[in-house]
């Protein structure tokens, strides 16, 4: 009999609740009981380094969402009145908006939104609350509620976190807390004098800082030990110092503890050497992504949101991931690009497949289902990067997909239908390895043009993203992929191109307001792509705009006339990155990425409507316990929590370190 299954968890329950255009899911992390102690153990104070920096990106993306978060969450501790009211409900609604976005604006739309409740009952809550959590310089319940009423409320305040509009000046315009009285120029002059000079490795400048104007003076406060959020800083630091102890190999306790000389000194140059140690560790079983990391948030692409992703390798993803990984200089041998924008050797791809067991900051409660780091381009350029494809959470869309009725309403015919059913997983999974592992770590600049944040600014994220997709697309369905034994057949791929057209020129718009354009650079680059595709095929009929009963619908009658299609593109796109053509950037992304067809988007709407699904979703994270005898670990246990606004509570009491304003 094979009792190998014995010990397995049960399946988890995957979806938790759905509320707003929000999902709550769960993911599970296979083989964790199983794990030896030492490993449960570096999970564990890795788990809480994660933790610990979670306050931090609340106060980068907003300047007061820390105080106004600890004031939703005291009401929801100590409010006396009616919890089953209406509006009771609306103010929780709210609460668990703040939660998933990390503050006050739209995760994804940027836009601020407002409760769905009065000011005069916001200050009945207030009133009927312990009011011992208002900061000191507010007399009265009254006074304080006079100051927050605004930044909650008023929608023409604070609008938007992330202004991309090249019309305007897109940092005095953002409300994000990355500039404090500097106008773009300032902040522009003060990085090109930084920049100048830098050589050929420069570090990221302006990364790890607030950049302030205080006496006519520009500077920067830098995020570090005895700089600004130290008190948060400092924690996650003692816990890396814990992990950095009992680390699974010498290279791994380098990589952990230049992470922590970085985090004490605020030095950038130590962050790239930190970088480059982090990604010749391809051996570890146990690895963590911590620190400031992703640009997305500041329109000039150079400040970093905090975010922590600590995982174990996942045998199984990790098999596929290699062979792409081994193929690599194929792939680049082999892209549509011009041949002097192309490495000759493609180094140190690497590549896994991973289960996270905790995420914080920018990568919580909404995930990426793929990472590809470092972002330096000249560590890139010589030293290569490090991907992984998080199997767990992908395992756990698919599941939670697989019944929404998505497909059957967006697909034209049954058998769009059922290749999606059949290949869904395994293609969005090839679409993602391919996307991080050879996309993301192909092509080179052209000598003297500088770093694409530099020279295509605020179109730089798109434009990257873009040509990663391309990349994996042109391989989709490369009979290549066969003989590797990545897929078993063509229509893995076909499978793929279809969801792709479908996503970009349809249903990823239910995550857009009726009448606003795309504003983010992952929605933008995924528009462009079909976009283009569709215009630059409509002589073939390439793509075919289909309507069938009142319903429009994207089918695409030429598989391979596409494939060239977007090769054709990602040449494109990968000659402005070499280039550093702004000019073009901006065309294309303008004029294919950014603007919604607002009929074909209503009609998308009230589609989706129907369907009844958020269209956002975000997990809830595992729990690590440890088990003491005589003040050691003996053992570490992992449960999975149902609840998501006991989690974020939780969180708010064990990990708030910074103060409400910093
Ligand atoms: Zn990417």
């Amino acid at each position: 009999m094979d009792t190998s299954h014995e010990n397995q968890p049960q399946p988890l329950r995957v979806f938790s609740e759905q509320f707003a255009d929000i999902r709550i899911l769960r993911y599970q992390v296979p083989g964790f009981g199983e794990l030896p102690l030492q490993q449960k153990t570096l999970l564990y104070y890795l788990y809480e380094a994660a933790l610990s920096g979670r306050d931090m990106i609340y106060d980068q993306n907003y300047k007061y969402n820390l105080l106004i978060r600890r004031t939703l969450e005291n009401i929801l501790k100590s409010f006396t009145g009616d919890r089953k009211s209406g509006e009771w409900g609306k103010f929780l609604e709210y609460v668990k908006k703040v939660w998933f976005s990390n503050g006050i604006h739209h995760h994804y739309s940027m836009d601020k939104f407002i409760p769905d409740v009065s000011g005069e009952y916001f200050l009945h809550l207030l009133k009927n609350s312990d009011t011992c959590c208002i900061p000191s310089v507010w007399k009265s319940v009254e006074e304080f509620f006079a100051f927050v009423k605004p930044l909650i409320f008023n929608k023409d305040l604070d609008t938007k976190r992330v202004v991309q509009d090249p019309e305007v000046d897109m940092i005095l315009t953002s409300a994000n807390n990355f500039y404090e009285n500097v106008s773009q120029n300032e902040a522009e002059e003060f990085y090109k004098n930084q920049s100048e000079n830098s050589g050929s490795r420069p570090v990221s400048f302006g990364l790890n800082s607030k950049l302030i104007k205080e006496d006519n003076i520009v500077k920067e406060k830098v995020w570090k030990f005895n700089g600004m959020y130290s008190p948060a800083i400092e924690k996650v630091i003692y816990w890396l110092e814990k992990a950095a102890d009992i680390t699974e190999s010498e290279l791994q306790k380098a990589a952990l503890t230049k992470l922590i000389e970085f985090y004490k000194t605020g030095n950038l140059k130590k962050f790239d050497e930190y970088s480059i140690l982090w990604l010749k560790d391809t051996e570890s079983e146990i690895d963590v992504v911590n620190g400031f990391i992703e640009v997305y948030g500041d329109p000039l692409g150079r400040k970093a949101t905090f975010e922590s992703v600590v995982s174990i390798r996942d045998i199984e993803a990790s098999k596929r991931a290699e062979i792409i990984s081994k193929n690599a200089q194929w792939f680049e041998d082999h892209s549509p690009s011009n041949p002097q924008y192309k490495k000759k050797n493609v180094t140190g791809v690497s590549a896994r497949g991973i289960n996270v067991v905790v995420e914080s900051g920018d990568c919580s409660p909404s995930t990426p289902i793929g990472i590809n780091l470092p972002n330096a381009d000249w560590i890139r350029a010589e030293h290569g990067s490090k991907s992984v494809t998080i199997n767990n959470i992908m395992e756990a869309y698919d599941m939670a997909s697989k019944e929404s009725g998505a497909i059957e309403e967006f697909a034209w015919s049954e058998k769009e239908v059922e290749l999606s059913k059949k290949w869904g997983l395994l293609a969005s999974n090839l679409h993602v390895d391919l996307h991080e592992i050879v996309g993301h770590g192909s092509g080179k600049l052209k000598d003297g043009v500088g770093n694409p944040s530099d020279t295509l600014k605020n179109y730089a994220s798109t434009i990257e993203e873009a040509r990663a997709d391309l990349f994996a697309l042109y391989f989709t369905i490369d009979p290549k992929l066969i003989d590797l034994g990545l897929m078993p057949e063509i229509e893995t791929g076909i499978a793929e191109y279809n969801s792709y057209i479908r996503g970009g020129l349809m249903t990823q718009l239910v995550r857009v307001g009726l009448g606003k354009n795309i504003e983010e650079s992952h929605m933008r680059n995924r528009q462009l792509i079909a976009k283009w595709a569709y215009e630059k095929g409509l002589h073939d009929n390439v793509i075919e705009k289909k309507t069938k009963e009142g319903k429009t619908y994207f089918v695409i009658n030429d598989h391979i006339l596409l494939r060239d299609i977007f090769g054709a593109l990602l040449r494109e796109i990968q000659r402005i990155k070499s280039e550093g053509d702004y000019e073009a950037a901006k065309s294309l992304v303008e004029n294919y990425g950014v603007k919604v067809n607002r009929d074909l988007h209503e009609e998308v709407l009230t589609r989706w409507k129907k369907l009844n699904i958020a269209p956002f979703a975000g997990f809830i994270n595992p729990r690590l316990v440890p088990v003491f005898e005589n003040d050691s670990i003996v053992d570490v246990k992992i449960e999975y929590p149902d609840d998501f606004s006991e989690q974020m509570l939780e969180y708010a009491e064990k990990y708030a370190y910074l103060p409400e304003i910093n």
